[in-house]
């Protein structure tokens, strides 16, 4: 088929070409194609497409084999969307990303997501679906932490070229809980395959405060330390707060601190760490290519690890947040949610979030991890998160599964902080040598 014949009729572009300065509005111009309303591209007569346009026009085929071709007004969700502007749309006309995501054959470079405003590669699209009744994309939390663990590898290994410095991440395990020694061992196991160095000490359930303390002060003072973790919950005797406060700052990869939780909700502050769980959602988001600015965000919970990061982090970006709690009545909850562009849920309810309670085309970041008994399941229980996924799935535009989702992103920014809190580290060395 011609690249002509491509556009010759009314298709469904992304919310982003159809900005008169967007590079793909630049380049249907260039070649003979108009570009009328919000979202629709109409070619006229004009040369056959070459180099970049060619692409662009394989894209646009590839785009409505997605049958995702629709004109604006039978297409609820994406009109709607294109009235906002530039959101959570804007990818809709790109292919499918993943090992299978090609043009004719080849590979679609990274440059050409750079060319056309998108700050990463688009997900996945899922086929199959048809103007209505289509389901949401899959954020792929997994797939996504892998692409940051590689690119922490990747600068951990320039960083020991470089400067002969490797990033270390002391862990500090106190008790015999079954899940916090998992939790310990994979954020180890993630390091080794980063090529951070993890220190560990385990110390016994009835350790005292004095003592946890000075293994923490042992920490501070080490230089081959950059990061300092000490996993919760501890046992009741021990103050918590008492030994999150004592972490130096400088080494506070958890962001729980409570000067850097104090300068994340100051305005015009900047934390030194920010809390991994919600620091990860908001890389989902900008990795998915969700714009957050001007969009109205809900958050369910209200913890210091989930909730009020997440809310703050959420209106750092510029969204309009409102925070659900324990205390918020249903019929509230119902209704900011029907209006939530962006929706976190960190409730610990297990699908207490109903899909048609939620506004349509909106994004879910479902960062809620509870079992449920599953006598199908040879281990007796299921994994889900805060939303009724099934429901969700046919309202949202995109949405995080659980598992699968946020959990991965956890440890993926506890390596992120490490190593941002080694490139101060040598960088504070590099100050002080000018
Ligand atoms: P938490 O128990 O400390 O806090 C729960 C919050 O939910 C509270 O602030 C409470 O006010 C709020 N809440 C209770 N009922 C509510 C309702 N009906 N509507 C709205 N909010 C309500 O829990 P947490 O540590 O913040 O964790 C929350 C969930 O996130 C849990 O399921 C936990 O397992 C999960 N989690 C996941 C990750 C991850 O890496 N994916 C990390 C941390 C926590």
């Amino acid at each position: 088929m011609g690249s002509q014949g491509i556009l010759a009729t009314p298709v469904t572009i992304t919310a982003q070409s159809t900005f008169p300065q967007s590079p793909i509005s630049r380049c249907l111009r260039r070649h003979h194609a108009t570009y009328c309303g919000h979202m629709h591209v109409v070619s006229r007569a004009g040369p056959p497409f070459i180099g970049f346009s060619r692409t662009l026009s394989s894209k646009v085929l590839a785009y409505r084999q997605h049958q995702r071709v629709a004109t604006s007004s039978s297409h609820h969700s994406r009109s709607s969307d294109a009235q906002r502007g530039p959101d959570i749309a804007s990818n809709a006309c790109l292919p499918t990303w993943g090992g299978t995501h090609s043009i004719r054959g080849r590979p679609v470079p990274n440059w050409w997501y750079a060319r056309v405003g998108l700050k990463y590669p688009p997900l996945s699209l899922q086929s199959g679906a048809s103007p209505g009744d289509q389901e949401a994309v899959l954020i792929d939390g997994k797939s996504i932490a892998g692409q940051v663990r590689e690119e922490i590898r990747a600068d951990v290994a320039a960083m020991q070229v470089k400067f002969g410095v490797v990033p270390g991440l002391a862990v500090v395990l106190v008790g015999s809980r079954a899940d916090s020694a998992t939790y310990v061992r994979s954020k180890k196991k993630a390091c080794a395959e980063a090529g951070i160095i993890s220190y560990g000490t385990e110390l016994p359930e009835d350790v005292s405060e004095e003592e946890l303390l000075n293994v923490v002060a042992g920490y501070n003072a080490d230089p081959r330390v950059h990061g300092i973790l000490v996993q919760l919950p501890l046992p009741k005797h021990i103050d918590e707060e008492r030994i999150l406060e004592a972490i130096s700052m400088e080494k506070d990869v958890d962001g729980f601190h409570p000067r850097n939780i104090g300068e994340l909700v100051m305005r015009n502050r900047e934390p030194t760490f920010v809390p991994c769980t919600p620091k990860g959602c908001i890389e989902l988001l900008d990795r998915s290519n969700v714009v957050i600015s001007g969009k109205r965000a809900a958050v369910l919970g209200r913890s210091n690890i989930v909730g009020i990061p997440a809310a703050a982090l959420l209106q750092n970006r510029d969204a309009t947040v409102t925070v659900l709690h324990s205390r918020t009545t249903t019929e509230v909850a119902k209704a900011v949610l029907a209006e939530a562009d962006i929706v976190v849920a960190g409730a610990g309810i297990p699908e207490f979030v109903k899909g048609e309670w939620l506004k349509p085309g909106c994004v879910v970041i479902d960062v809620g991890i509870n079992s449920v008994p599953d006598e199908s399941k040879k281990r007796g229980y299921r994994l889900v998160g805060d939303v009724d996924f099934d429901g969700a799935r046919k309202v949202a535009s995109k949405i995080t599964p659980v598992p699968g989702g946020v959990g991965p992103m956890t440890i993926a920014m506890l390596l992120k902080n490490t190593l941002d809190s080694a490139t101060r580290s040598v960088n504070q060395v590099g100050d002080r040598n000018v």
